[in-house]
C-alpha cells in the first residue's frame, strides 16, 4: 500500500508541475487550473489509505465543509476582489502548516531533532504568512486603512521577532512543553500582523506573492515532518513559484523586497494630494472619437476601473471600429494594473483582444509619444507621473507607462476617485490630458456610437 500511495504523491506532482507550467501562458491557464485540480485530488485520495490513518468521519466533515466553503465563495466572488480572495486562501495555507507544526511540537517524545527543527521554522512561517495574509486580506478589502505607520515600529517589529526566534530556539533544544511552545506561535502570529500593517499603497502585489511563497515553504517543511512526499513537493513548487512572482512583482515595481518590507514607504499617502494645482478639463464622446478616428495610432492603458466597470467588451468593439478605419490600436499593460498579477491580460483574452495587440511596459512604453491618443480607461496609478517626479510619494520609484508623453490623453473614469495608492494624478492636471467622465462600460458605449457616426 506504501508504494501505491507513493506512486501517487509522484502522479500528483507531476500533475501538479504541469497545471502551474499550464498556468503561465493565457492560452493554456484554465487547462493549467484543472490539472493542477486533478494532482489536489490524487494528493487527497491518496491520503485516505495513509498507513494508521482513522478519524474518518473528521476527515470527511473537515473536507466537506471546506468544499462548500470554497465552492460557494468561488462561485460568488467577483474578479475585482479576487485578490482578497487569494489573500485569505494564502492565509489557509499557512494556518494549516503552523497548526500541523503546533500538533507535531506538543506530541513532543518520540520526534528527532531535525522533526522539530523543521517544524519550528515552517511553524514559524506559517504563522506569520496566517496573520500576515488576514491583514493583507482587510486592507484589500477596505475593511482596514492601506497602511499603519507608528513611532518605533521597526524597533518593535525586530523585538517581536527576535522574541520569537528566541522562543523557537528553546522549543527546538529544550524539553521545554507546551507554555513556550504558546507563547512561539502567538509572537510568530503578532509578527505576520506587525510586518503586513505599515505596507500600503502599491506594494500591496508584492506581499501577497509573499505570503503565497511563505505558504508554500511553511506546506513543504512540515511535509518533511509528516514525511509526505505529495506536501514536500508541491509546498516546494509553491514555494519557489511564488519566491521568484514575489521577485517579478518587486522588480515591476522598482523595489528591493527588504525595501518593501522594512522601510514603510508605500505608507506615505501623504503626497501631493492637497499641493497639485490646475484642472481637470472634460472632453465630450464626440471630440474624444473625433481625435482618436482622426489620428493614425491609438494606445489603450486599462486599469481597475475597466475590471469594474466590465468594459473590456465594449474597449474591444471601439478598437476594432478604430482598427477598420485604419488607425493602429495597441494595448498597454502594466504589471500591477488591476489588483492582482495578470488581471488586465485575463480581461482582454476574455473580450476576444488578440495576445499580439497587447504589450507590457518594457515593450510599449518608447511608443506612446507617437500615440495620437493614449485611451486611459479607469487606470490611475499606473499612469500617474509622480512615481517619476515626488520622493515623498508613495509610489514613487514604480516604473509608470508613459502616457503622459502622448500627443493627447483622454481618460475615461467617473469623477475625481483615487487609485489604489490614494494620491492625485498629476496626469489628469496636464495640458494634454482631457476627462472623458462616466462608467467604463457606458462611455466606451458612447465613444462607440460616436466613432460610429463620424
Ligand atoms: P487604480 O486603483 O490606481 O485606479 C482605478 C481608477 O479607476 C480610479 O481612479 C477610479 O476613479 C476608476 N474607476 C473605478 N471604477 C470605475 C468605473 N466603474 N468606471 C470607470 N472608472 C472607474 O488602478 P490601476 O489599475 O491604475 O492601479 C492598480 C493599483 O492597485 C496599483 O496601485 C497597484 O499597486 C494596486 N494593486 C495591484 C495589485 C495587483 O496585483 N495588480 C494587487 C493589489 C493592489 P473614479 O472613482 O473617479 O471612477
Amino acid at each position: 500500500m506504501d508504494k501505491i500511495i507513493q506512486a501517487s504523491y509522484f502522479v500528483a506532482a507531476v500533475l501538479f508541475i504541469i497545471g502551474i507550467k499550464r498556468m503561465s501562458s493565457p492560452v493554456t491557464a484554465r487547462s493549467g487550473i484543472v490539472w493542477a485540480g486533478l494532482a489536489m485530488l490524487t494528493a487527497t485520495v491518496a491520503t485516505f489509505f495513509w498507513p494508521g490513518m482513522h478519524n474518518y468521519l473528521l476527515l470527511f466533515v473537515a473536507i466537506g465543509v471546506g468544499s462548500v466553503l470554497a465552492w460557494v465563495s468561488g462561485k460568488r466572488v467577483s474578479m475585482t476582489h479576487m485578490p482578497q480572495m487569494i489573500a485569505l486562501y494564502n492565509g489557509m495555507g499557512g494556518g494549516a502548516a503552523g497548526v500541523i507544526a503546533a500538533l507535531e511540537l506538543l506530541k513532543g517524545a518520540g520526534l528527532s531533532q531535525t522533526t522539530v527543527v523543521l517544524a519550528v521554522l515552517g511553524g514559524l512561517i506559517g504563522a506569520v504568512s496566517f496573520s500576515g495574509s488576514l491583514i493583507a486580506f482587510a486592507k484589500l478589502q477596505g475593511i482596514m486603512d492601506k497602511a499603519w505607520v507608528f513611532p518605533g515600529q521597526q524597533a518593535l517589529n525586530l523585538g517581536v521577532l527576535a522574541s520569537a526566534a528566541i522562543l523557537g530556539g528553546i522549543v527546538m533544544f529544550t524539553d521545554s512543553g507546551p507554555a513556550p511552545l504558546a507563547i512561539f506561535f502567538l509572537l510568530a502570529l503578532a509578527f505576520g500582523v506587525l510586518m503586513t500593517l505599515p505596507i500600503g499603497g502599491a506594494d500591496m502585489p508584492v506581499v501577497i506573492s509573499m505570503y503565497n511563497a511563505f505558504t508554500g515553504l511553511a506546506v513543504g517543511f512540515e511535509g518533511f515532518v509528516l514525511n509526505n512526499a505529495a506536501m514536500i513537493i508541491a509546498g516546494t513548487v509553491v514555494g519557489s513559484s511564488g519566491t521568484l512572482l514575489t521577485q517579478l512583482m518587486a522588480k515591476a515595481m522598482n523595489r528591493s523586497i527588504a525595501n518593501v518590507l522594512f522601510s514603510g514607504f508605500g505608507s506615505a499617502a501623504s503626497q501631493a494630494a492637497g499641493t497639485v494645482t490646475g484642472s481637470f478639463k472634460p472632453i465630450d464622446a464626440d471630440d474624444a472619437a473625433i481625435m482618436m478616428a482622426f489620428g493614425s495610432k491609438v494606445i489603450i492603458v486599462p486599469g481597475y476601473g475597466m475590471a469594474v466597470a466590465q468594459a473590456q467588451h465594449k474597449i474591444w468593439e471601439l478598437a476594432e471600429l478604430l482598427e477598420k478605419r485604419g488607425i493602429a490600436v495597441k494595448f498597454a499593460i502594466h504589471p500591477v494594473a488591476g489588483r492582482m498579477p495578470g488581471h488586465m491580460n485575463v480581461l482582454l483574452a476574455e473580450a476576444g483582444v488578440p495576445y499580439d495587440k497587447i504589450f507590457d511596459l518594457e515593450e510599449i512604453n518608447a511608443e506612446f509619444p507617437q500615440a495620437d491618443v493614449a485611451l486611459v480607461i479607469g487606470a490611475n496609478d499606473v499612469v500617474n507621473p509622480v512615481a517619476r517626479t515626488d520622493p515623498q510619494s508613495p509610489i514613487y520609484g514604480m516604473p509608470i507607462l508613459n502616457a503622459d508623453q502622448a500627443k493627447n490623453v483622454i481618460v475615461i473614469k467617473r469623477g475625481r476617485g483615487t487609485g489604489f495608492a490614494g494620491i492625485e494624478n498629476t496626469l489628469f492636471f496636464m495640458d494634454n490630458c482631457r476627462m472623458l467622465y462616466g462608467d467604463g462600460q457606458e462611455a466606451a458605449s458612447r465613444l462607440i456610437q460616436s466613432v460610429k457616426k463620424l
